[in-house]
């Protein structure tokens, strides 16, 4: 099966980093990627610098960016401004993102749930119209970093009224890695049907993010979001690390007889450059361990 990966480093990645790389930095790893087949690259997150300063210069990166044409550059977005800079800025898709639970949504983007929700159906409109893609993120999906369990009622339901507005996908984010595969399964599939292709963002904050990326393809997802080198976490939630490294993701998927289109070499390399310019040792394994040829089935 084709399974896309949105590696989203360059903006979930980086942005949890004590390092602060420039806009050309983070403009040549997005090119690095494409380079490597990633298909699709988160490059940007247009909030506001002020509170995430490793993420100013959002436009600059984009402008920088030499275009592939096999991959597609999103924006991240937290609110209707952020929405039209990176429209503005060229992005060819808005992942805009709205927690599932009260405290997490205040804190994160000062907002509600209701308004998150609200937000994310005009936006599916006005990204129709101004025809770029556009996904739509449930943050933390498994497990809030402030009021804890959430019920799997909650995420269908406003999985399901998202989906009413036809986003061109909808992504369940473990954004403070508490899931399990059983949990990625069952939501998974609760959120399939409501119309759109389902995809899911893990991070290895308790070791699960593997195991939970291949219960999510095995349920039916068929997006999955990592970070070259394994890189990231959230300024806003306490003590989440970073997303599941690509390399080990690209590894896991191919062993498993899975397509991504992306060269898990140059893969590696690009995790091996990363970690030189944040002048640190990146959790991701694979670019530590190298290659292999598993036997499948
Ligand atoms: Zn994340």
């Amino acid at each position: 099966m084709r399974i896309e990966i949105v590696d989203v480093g360059p903006r979930d990645g980086l942005q949890n980093e004590d390092e602060t790389l420039s806009p050309k930095t983070r403009a040549e790893l997005c090119d690095r990627l494409a380079a490597a087949g990633v298909a699709r690259v988160e490059a940007a997150s247009f909030v506001n610098p002020k509170l995430v300063p490793q993420m100013a210069g959002a436009e600059e990166v984009m402008a920088r960016i030499d275009r592939h044409p096999n991959t597609t550059y999103a924006g991240l977005a937290l609110n209707q401004r952020g929405y039209e800079r990176a429209v503005e800025a060229g992005a060819d898709e808005v992942r805009y993102a709205f927690p599932v639970t009260e405290t997490f949504a205040k804190k994160n983007q000062n907002t509600t749930v209701e308004e998150g929700a609200a937000l994310a159906e005009r936006l599916v409109e006005r990204a129709r119209l101004d025809g770029v893609r556009v996904s739509i993120t449930l943050s933390a999906a498994f497990g809030c970093p402030f009021e804890g369990r959430v019920e799997p009622k909650v995420v269908r339901d406003l999985a399901e009224r998202v989906g009413v507005a036809k986003p061109d996908e909808i992504v369940l984010a473990d954004t403070i890695g508490v899931g399990v595969p059983n949990q990625v399964r069952a939501l998974v599939k609760g959120v399939l049907g409501f119309g759109t292709a389902v995809g899911c963002h893990f991070h290895d904050t308790r070791n699960t993010g593997m195991a939970n990326a291949a219960a999510a393809i095995e349920a039916g997802a068929t997006v999955l979001d990592a970070s070259v080198g394994g890189t990231g976490g959230c300024p806003f939630a306490p003590k989440a690390t970073g997303n599941i490294a690509t390399e080990d993701l690209v590894y896991l998927l191919h062993g498993m007889g899975h397509e991504t289109g992306i060269d898990l070499d140059a893969l590696i390399e690009c995790a091996k450059w990363l970690s030189e310019q944040l002048g640190k040792e990146l959790p991701g394994q694979v670019h530590k361990a190298g290659k292999f040829e598993p036997v499948a089935g």
